[in-house]
């Protein structure tokens, strides 16, 4: 299964993408994402003929937030000179921090080093609160897309707290697609180009806290709506992003998210 969302004639829908001659193609447009019976409502609906590469993509989920695990990966907390935490150490970003595939990402006046985090983003698809201790999470995922925990880096040791740092507008790509298809308890590689220079290349194996353990441990706090996005934590490499630069998030199984930068004020 895949899904994105995308604008036509001022009117934005999501797709179901199939391979069509080799092409992958928007076959089928809905105007609300379906709550149940997702494939199902798809053959439903309006028949559409866009080709990805050449849609209008948008984020392809609308989450009522964005719950991110930092330091998820053994090299990048000591990259940092940070412990490994004890716990999922967890934080927000506002969904007004969401950024578009191709969209462009702004480095703010008030910050003087702007980091990419590559990063497996995780979609639910069922609510989700205080899952059992042995509670499959599997169940409550519609799937998994790629995603940018941009960081202003300087902010985040200045404030103690990581609102701003990470909150700003932009600071959240996500996209281009949501699939089904990678399997994180047996590995999916995140790698991280700037570019074309590869920067970050790492496994979901190599989680501290596999994706299991941090959802069971985020239902304990707040309730997990549908659409609501999970980031996942950065493997090493972490760098600062200038104007001009174009920064690929790619995940195997899902695609390549691709985003450039500019100087703000
Ligand atoms: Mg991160």
């Amino acid at each position: 299964m895949r899904i994105c969302r995308f604008e036509r004639a001022g009117t934005v829908q999501f797709g179901w993408v199939e391979s069509v001659s080799g092409e992958e193609t928007i076959t089928r447009a809905l105007s609300v994402f379906p709550t149940s019976n997702v494939a199902r409502a798809f053959v439903e609906g309006e028949r559409c003929g866009v080709i990805v590469k050449e849609a209008n993509l948008r984020v392809p989920v609308e989450p009522s937030k964005i719950v991110c695990v930092g330091r998820n990966y053994r090299e990048h907390a000591s990259e940092l000179g940070n412990e490994v935490p004890a716990e999922p150490l967890i934080f927000l970003k506002p969904p007004s921090s969401l950024l578009d595939p191709g969209g462009t990402i702004v480095r703010p006046g008030a910050s003087a080093r702007v980091d990419f985090e590559g990063e497996l983003g995780v979609v639910i698809g069922r609510r989700c609160r205080r899952l059992q201790p042995d509670e499959d999470v599997r169940p409550y995922l519609l799937g998994y897309t790629c995603l940018n925990d941009v960081t202003a880096r300087d902010l985040q040791k200045k404030d103690g707290q990581w609102t701003r740092a990470k909150g700003f507008d932009s600071f959240c790509p996500v996209g281009p697609l949501i699939s089904d298809a990678p399997d994180p308890w047996s590995g999916v590689e995140v790698q991280t180009k700037v570019n074309g220079e590869l920067r970050q290349q790492g496994n979901t194996r190599e989680f501290i806290f596999p994706l299991d353990v941090a959802i069971r441990h985020i239902s304990q706090i707040m309730t997990l709506w549908p659409g609501d996005l999970i980031a996942t934590g950065t493997p090493q490499g972490v760098a600062p992003l200038r104007a001009g630069d174009i920064v690929e998030v790619t995940i195997e199984g899902i695609g390549t998210l691709r985003n450039s930068v500019v100087d703000g004020v």
